[in-house]
Formats: C-alpha cells, structure tokens, sequence
C-alpha cells in the first residue's frame, strides 16, 4: 500500500517513513503543503497522512482542496493533543480519522490498514481474496491456517495485490508500492517477485491473473481449477 506522509517536524517523518516502510508501506514523506499537492497531483496513492500544521499550505487547505475535486482519498489528519478546534476543523475539511501526537506506531498502522479497508466498501469488511486474509494486527497473511513467511518486498507486494484485488493493478502501480525511487532494475525484480508469489500461492484457492496491457489482479480460485 502507497501512503503520502506529510510532516514537517523531520525527526518524526524521517522515523515514520522508515517505520512504516519496515512494516511494508511505501511511503512518499513531503514537509510542505505545496510539495504535498504536487505529489496528489502527480502520485496515486492509497492514503494520506496529514500534519496540520505545514508550512507552504495549511493541512487543512490541502485537505479542503483535495474534497473540492471530489478525490475520496482516505485521509487521517495528525492533531495537537486536546485540540477540539483542530479536531473539528478537521472533520469540516473531509478528515476521515484523527490521531492525536505523540501516537504509537502500531496505531496509526492499524488506523491507515482499516481506512484503506473501509475505502474498498462495506463488502469487503478484511483485506481478503478466497482463503488468504492479511492480518493487520500481526502485519502477516495467513493463506488458510497457514501464516505465509515473506520476503519484504514480497510482503508489500502481496498488500499491494490484495489491497484492491478483483481489480488489475498496472506494472507501474505494482512498482511503485514495491520499490523506493532509487532502486535500480525494478521491472527485471517485478518479475523475479511475481513469479515467486506465484508459485507459493499455485494450487491454494488464489491466484495472481495477469490482463494484457492492463496488468494484474489477485484473484479467488476455485479448488481442483488449475
Ligand atoms: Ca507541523
């Protein structure tokens, strides 16, 4: 899953990003309103963490601005402890959820996984696709009993696959929930990663179905369909 973190106070987006990315985001960290914009503008992600106060452009104006093109993006706003007015103004401005600083990882973590989860509909209640659950808690799928050991990437790009499976994801959406901007030979290690999930999913009642020209999509098998 793609997260653009805005924060202006470095200490805590450069532990952030690195956090988050420990536990299989990909995370775009910006520490101005405007540099967050450009990103929107440019970028396609699947939530956005936003500080209020930013320099450049208020947390609030990004997020007013963002309403005001009807983008549903998921958004949890990060306030000042017992600031109802920030709370409030948040909530007019389209926030979706809140947490207050200082916060524990493993909340903001639970917060975003349900968020993206909730963004998918009412039917979909866990981020699931026939046997293979993830479970946001652990941070860990599990495919029938069976919790699946991963390699990092392979982590994220199961996440990525099942975060909106049923739908084709394109190579560069897969690629950009992957790998950071400066790893080089992607396309090649997509492949590689593929592959590999593949067959650790091949015969389980879940399968990695590939469109051409438009991508891949996780998908439900049905048991004894090779
Ligand atoms: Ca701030």
């Amino acid at each position: 899953m793609r997260i653009l973190l805005a924060e202006d106070e470095h200490a805590l987006g450069e532990w952030l990003s690195k956090a988050l990315e420990q536990s299989g985001f990909r995370v775009d960290w910006r520490d101005d309103g405007r540099l967050v914009e450009q990103a929107l503008d440019k970028g396609d992600y699947d939530a956005l963490v936003l500080d209020i106060g930013l320099p450049g452009r208020d947390g609030r104006e990004v997020l007013s601005r963002l309403r005001a093109r009807q983008d549903p993006l998921p958004v949890i706003m990060l306030t000042a402890r017992d600031s109802l007015a920030e709370r409030v103004s948040s909530l007019h401005a389209g926030a979706d959820d809140f947490l207050h600083k200082p916060f524990a990882l493993a909340e903001l973590e639970a917060r975003l996984t349900a968020l993206i989860r909730r963004a998918r509909g009412s039917a979909r209640p866990r981020l699931s696709c026939g046997p293979l659950h993830f479970e946001g808690a652990q941070r860990q799928f599990l495919l029938g009993d069976e919790v699946l050991a991963l390699s990092p990437r392979e982590h994220r790009l199961l996440l990525a696959l099942i975060a909106r499976s049923g739908e084709p994801m394109s190579r560069q959406q897969l690629l950009d929930r992957v790998f950071s901007d400066d790893d080089p030979v992607q396309s090649a290690a997509l492949d590689v990663l593929m592959h590999r999930l593949r067959r650790r999913l091949e015969g389980r009642g879940v399968c990695i179905h590939t469109y051409r020209g438009l991508g891949y999509a996780l998908e439900p098998r049905p048991p004894g369909d090779a």
